[in-house]
């Protein structure tokens, strides 16, 4: 699954008491029949359910995972006698225990079920959605634990079955599932139709899909297997860019992982009302809209590329956590990581003009980022319950282990590793698999020892730190690394801490020196002898490592001066983000970023200046004082304005999609940043030319050009964009104007946008979403913290599963006392499901916001004082 933001959160539980959240070993499925008849009329669907299963001892119960299911009536049959079930439920534990009379002997029995559900509006297990005319739809969104709200069923990853599945559905209305079409005959009775689908191989409970309502698509086919993109009615062009994408995808994948695409067809269905990004259901991918669908002329290269990562994300789960799926839940983030990790490659090779490695590295930074909390937790994690289960999608689970595999595939090499996900897949094909089964196969192939490594990055949170220390005598740089765990409390990082990794270090000196070597870090502290004399020692050259490096100040100034020649571009990302990480707990101070920022002046690739600038951003919104404000100012613009001169404010004909984004970046950085009057001259210009005709401004740019129009934004400009909003005619388009309604100065449009929010013209799986981003306004923070304060009950649980944290979460972008005890207090007394571990995570990211701004606030008005006007100098 793709998750659309980040939540996190276990609550704690005891493990005797969560234990009995799984089924007793009584019996286990083969096969499901299932025919599914849902009424539109009536919001609900009627069920007719059969089950093979073994019977596994004698028993005089089975018991079932089923929620918000009315049973008419059920039967088990074994050695040849029939008996009428009693159903007795425990609406806690999402069971139904069906009891009979005389015992069931071990072996094959058959269980036969008639009953009835509801089609919800929470958008999980069989809900309803309504495309943007107002049609009604039926669809499925089961992972982690909602097939049991559509059929009962052994709800649990192991259990894998085949399905064969049957839909009764209104004439007209198309049934997508995750195998063919067998047969789709009229009746019964008039105004209806039924279709049977092949039956599917053996798989897990929660990646059955159906999809019934008004859809029409296009199609397309690799090696000889169907693709299809299906929309609402009217949209179908705007997945021809989603077709090409999974058609290369499929090519790519076949390939890789030496086993031809499993399941016969594969259809990816775009979804108005859904509430993860994306759903990998064998054969039947469903998205969000806008992570599927687009206009491939006009749309931006950042929705590309999300739309493409995605695809290939949901595609490379086909084969890791569909074909070969985890045993039980905690080790769900080897099927994310997993998923996540791949879906660069075949991106990478279908658009390498693109630069998606960058982006990883920017993907590692948000993951140490969640992992340098108090409130982290290690990548391997128990989980129970349903909510617990929820609560494993997020950064540690997708990003860290993305990267941690990213490491170990340039420690094995990629051919090496490849062999070992290969013999992995072979192994436990149309079968179950933990973790170690994974490093086995690695460790097998490899013959290094991959057991050792990983479970050090697997089992134990936080990022480790690597400092160096380095020192040139002779023709020789003597290299000292040392490894602790990273926090952002600056109490905890200075105690150090007693945790040791198995790192595989890359070292790299300066181009003089010309080493560049891999070492692996077995200790606290090892020595290392690099040939040639160095002024520094980049400890992370590559960038592939999960790892922050810490420096010297020293050799920080001299590497200052040699950034742009002897590093790569994604190790001066690494670089930015780990001088920002040592300057965050005082190991060093922050005009050695600065510094650092300013010898990448002559940069120009997009990743790495939006690194900067994010950096930049933190800098300007939280740490800078009133009187500091125009000196900041005057140095970011002097830094950037280079830049700008270089890429120009109008598109050129045929350059590089890396500058046509980058010209987004430096009008956001140079407008919205450093407030620079000439770039809102311009925002302003293309603007008006934007709110005429759209499709005038190059889409690089018309978000960029907005977002600074909007900081003096009045309501004529609000009208205007709203009635953007309003006559979209793509998601991109949509989400676009709706952004910048969020982000306006003056309070009464941000007003006017938190109403909104919660009127029926936002989607309720959008509302959370318009509400934080206001929260992350600077200009709104406060407004939009009072306003869900205010308006809790409503909208605690809009969203589907993923629900309210998201407030919970976004306060972290707070940086004041007052309103963290708001936090606190709040929520106190107000529950936000699933978001327990957020809250913590919340209240600490707020502290240390305050701490940041209290130690390094001196430093940067003085450094600014001295360096203000110099920049380039
Ligand atoms: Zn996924």
């Amino acid at each position: 699954m793709k998750r659309i933001f980040l939540l996190a959160g276990l609550c704690s539980c005891l493990v005797v008491v969560c234990a009995a959240q799984r089924l007793p070993e009584l019996a286990v499925p083969d096969n499901y029949k299932l025919a599914f008849a849902p009424d539109f009329t009536k919001n609900n669907f009627s069920g007719e359910e059969t089950i093979q299963v073994r019977v596994l001892k004698p028993t005089s119960e089975i018991v079932l995972n089923a929620a918000e299911i009315n049973f008419d009536v059920a039967t088990i049959t074994g050695g040849g006698a029939s008996q009428k079930a009693k159903v007795t439920l425990n609406k806690e534990k999402e069971m139904a225990t069906l009891t009979v009379g005389n015992p069931i002997q071990p072996g094959a029995a058959t269980i036969q079920i008639r009953y009835t559900g509801i089609l919800n509006d929470q958008l999980r297990g069989f809900y309803l959605g309504k495309d943007s005319d107002g049609r009604k739809y039926a669809a499925t969104q089961f992972e982690a634990t909602d097939a049991r709200r559509a059929f009962p069923s052994f709800d649990e990853p192991a259990y894998k079955a085949t399905f064969d599945v049957t839909v009764t559905a209104d004439q007209g209305m198309t049934v997508i599932s995750n195998t063919k079409v067998v047969s789709d005959a009229p009746g019964p009775g008039d105004g209806k139709h039924t279709v049977h689908f092949a039956t599917t191989p053996k798989m897990s409970a929660y990646l059955v899909a159906m999809v019934v309502g008004n859809f029409e698509y296009i199609e397309g086919s690799a090696d000889g297997i169907p693709i299809r993109v299906y929309t609402t009615p009217g949209k179908k062009e705007l997945g021809t860019f989603a077709l090409d994408a999974a058609d290369n995808i499929m090519r790519y994948y076949n390939r890789y992982f030496d086993i031809k695409y499993p399941y016969g067809k594969l259809d990816l269905v775009g979804l108005a009302d859904f509430s993860a990004g994306a759903m990998e259901n064998t054969g039947c991918i469903t998205f969000r809209e806008i992570l599927l669908l687009l206009d491939d002329k006009h749309a931006s290269i950042d929705l590309k590329k999300d739309v493409a990562s995605v695809i290939a994300h949901e595609m490379a789960h086909q084969w890791f956590g569909d074909l070969v799926t985890m045993k039980w839940w905690d080790d769900i983030w080897l099927n994310e990581g997993f998923a996540t990790w791949m879906s660069s490659k075949p991106v990478e090779a279908w658009k390498p003009e693109w630069n998606i490695d960058l982006d990883d590295v920017r993907e590692t930074g948000d993951a140490m980022n969640a992992d340098s909390l108090v409130n982290t937790h290690p990548i391997h994690q128990q989980a129970e319950t349903p909510q617990q289960i929820l609560e494993l999608a997020d950064d540690i689970t997708y990003g860290k282990t993305a990267t941690v595999l990213r490491m170990l595939e340039a420690y094995l090499g990629p051919e090496t590793f490849r062999a070992g996900v290969n013999a992995y897949l072979k192994k436990h094909a149309y079968a179950n698999a933990t973790a170690s089964d994974f490093w086995s196969a690695q460790s097998q192939v490899s013959k290094k020892a991959v057991d050792k490594i990983m479970p050090t990055f697997v089992e134990q949170p936080g990022p480790p730190l690597v400092s160096v220390k380095n020192q040139c005598s002779g023709n020789s740089t003597t290299v000292s690394l040392s490894q602790q765990r990273y926090f952002y409390d600056r109490a905890l990082f200075n105690a150090g801490s007693k945790e040791v990794w198995q790192i595989p270090a890359c070292m790299k000196s300066s181009k003089d020196a010309g080493a560049e070597e891999c070492e692996l870090l077995t200790k606290q502290e090892q020595p290392f002898n690099l040939p040639g004399c160095s002024p520094w020692v980049l400890a992370n050259a590559g960038a592939k490592g999960y790892y922050r490096s810490g420096y010297e100040s020293d050799a920080v100034r001299s590497m200052a001066k040699d950034v742009e020649t002897a590093l790569t571009p994604a190790e001066r990302i690494r670089l930015l983000s780990d001088i920002w990480a040592s300057v965050r707990v005082s190991r060093e101070p922050i005009g050695d970023y600065l510094a650092v920022a300013q010898g990448m002046q002559t940069d120009r690739t997009s990743a790495v200046l939006s690194e900067m600038i994010s950096q930049l951003d933190y800098i300007g919104e939280h740490l800078v004082n009133d009187s500091d404000r125009e000196s900041y100012d005057l140095w970011v613009r002097q830094l950037l304005v280079p830049a700008a001169k270089d890429i120009g404010w109008a598109p050129k004909p045929g350059e590089s999609p890396d500058q046509s984004s980058l010209r987004g970046r430096l009008i956001h950085a140079l407008g919205y940043t450093a407030r620079d009057p000439e770039t809102e001259a311009v925002a302003r210009k293309l603007t008006a030319q934007g709110m005429q005709d759209p499709s005038s401004v190059d889409r690089e740019l018309l978000f960029a050009v907005l977002q600074v129009s909007a900081l003096n934004g009045d309501a004529a400009l609000y009208d205007a964009i709203l009635s953007h909003v309003k006559s979209a005619k793509t998601p991109e388009e949509e989400y676009l104007y709706q952004r910048i309604l969020t982000l306006f100065s003056d309070p009464k449009p941000l007003e006017r946008t938190l109403e909104y929010a919660i009127s029926p013209d936002v989607r309720s799986q959008d509302s959370l979403q318009v509400i934080s981003q206001v929260m992350r306004n600077p200009a709104g923070t406060k407004l939009a913290w009072d306003f869900a304060r205010a308006h809790w009950n409503e909208i605690a649980n809009l969203g589907g599963a993923f629900g309210g944290g998201m407030i919970v979460e976004n306060t972290r972008s707070f940086c004041d006392a007052g309103m963290r005890d708001e936090v606190k207090d709040f929520f106190s007394t107000h529950h936000a499901p699933a978001a327990d571990r957020t809250l913590k995570q919340s209240l600490e990211s707020i502290n240390y916001c305050v701490d940041l701004k209290a130690q390094q606030g001196t430093q940067l008005a003085s450094w600014l004082q001295t360096h203000g006007t110099s920049v380039g100098e």
